[in-house]
């Protein structure tokens, strides 16, 4: 840790940590956490991450559990110039992926303003992570030609158009921060004529207290009631859910009356 104000060369590192599971940050994750003075993380983080930083290190937790906002993102932000500015080396630790829903920019933006510099450490998005642990794939030639990862929730509140528009097309459908909004949602791929498509809902992968739920459109809801998922989870639509082995049991019965 640096004491001498002087010798402070103050530096920002935003570090995506993964989807949960503390084995699946990078290794250029964890030369960042040795080599911190401060380490600012969110909610959803396992903390035992923080044994990677030097223990002289400040750790401070920054994250909104069950929607109660511990820190509002300016909060956040002058935070981290802070403490670059008073301590040198901050490490900025996010879920999955800094970029992807994650406010990264916003940080970088304001570091910049300040001309802290910032290094960008890509993390393992959930979108893409949490789908590929199930084995389930987000493209698959003759299946998917593409994919879309799309909020539930915009900074309005409300539902994103993008999901109406995304239920009409071919690809595969990957919706985080949509589990209170799945009925909703739901309807969209009922409107677009989806039915019967595949679907799956993954509540905390790669975690200990992993949930999946396959189904289809028409009766996912139901079943994530069942279930009594809750969040974090994310919810995937497309043919790639009929992928994985247990929609491939569940369906077995309708595949031998044909
Ligand atoms: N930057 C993150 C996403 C932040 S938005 C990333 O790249 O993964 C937070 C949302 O991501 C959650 O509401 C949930 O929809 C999804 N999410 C994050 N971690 C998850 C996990 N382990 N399992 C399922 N969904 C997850």
């Amino acid at each position: 840790m640096n004491t001498d104000k002087l010798s402070i060369i103050p530096k920002i590192t935003l570090l995506g940590a993964g989807p949960g599971d503390p084995d699946l940050l990078t290794l250029k994750g964890v030369k960042a956490l040795q080599t911190a003075d401060v380490v600012l993380y969110d909610a959803l983080i396992d903390e035992t991450l923080l044994d990677f930083a030097p223990s002289a290190a400040i750790k401070i937790y920054v994250g909104k559990r069950s929607g109660e906002h511990a820190f509002e993102q300016d909060a956040i932000n002058r935070l981290m110039v802070d403490y670059a500015l008073n301590y040198g080396h901050v490490v900025r630790l996010k879920g999955g992926d800094p970029f992807v829903f994650g406010r990264g920019y916003e940080e970088l933006d304001f570091a910049d303003s300040y001309s802290v510099p910032v290094t960008v450490i890509p993390g393992i998005s959930s979108s893409i992570g949490v789908p590929g642990l199930q084995q389930i794939p987000v493209t698959h030639r003759g299946m998917s030609e593409s994919f879309w990862v799309i909020t539930g929730t915009t900074s309005g509140g409300q539902l994103s158009a993008d999901i109406a528009q995304a239920a009409t097309s071919n690809a595969t459908v990957v919706i985080l921060m949509g589990l209170k909004k799945l009925p909703e949602i739901v309807e969209l791929f009922k409107a677009a004529g989806k039915a019967d498509l595949p679907a799956a809902v993954v509540q905390n992968g790669s975690s200990a207290n992993e949930k999946l739920i396959v189904g289809t459109v028409k009766n996912i809801v139901e079943q994530a009631q069942k279930e009594q998922v809750q969040a974090p989870a994310l919810l995937i639509f497309g043919e790639v859910v009929s992928l994985h082995p247990s929609f491939k049991s569940l369906i077995k019965p309708y595949a031998s009356i044909a």
